[in-house]
């Protein structure tokens, strides 16, 4: 195995694990929301180390799984889509273009 392709592989493995971790954070929120939370971290830990680029399925402020009406809140205007953490109020705003 070449060296790049063997290091896409790792780094193929290290996704799974890390998209592995943000479907338990979903899972758990109900019954551990401190659990769920260190879920996040961890994805997010791997996600920087392999450079990874991760759903915005979670609020970077407080870590926090997104879950739609539990913990997110969508709000679309005509200009942009606001996406409001229910637990941190952190606000992500993305325009339409
Ligand atoms: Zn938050």
């Amino acid at each position: 195995m070449s060296f790049t392709s063997k290091r896409e592989s790792i780094k193929k493995i290290a996704k799974k694990r890390a998209l592995k971790l943000l479907k338990m954070a979903r899972e758990t929120y109900d019954k551990d929301p401190k659990l769920s939370k260190r879920y996040v971290e961890l994805a997010r830990k791997i996600a920087m180390k392999h450079r990874i680029h991760l759903p915005a399925a979670f609020c970077r402020k407080c870590n926090t799984i997104f879950i739609p009406g539990k913990t997110l809140k969508i709000r679309i205007s005509s200009k942009q889509i606001l996406y409001i953490c229910l637990v941190c109020n952190y606000t992500r705003r993305k325009v339409i273009t």
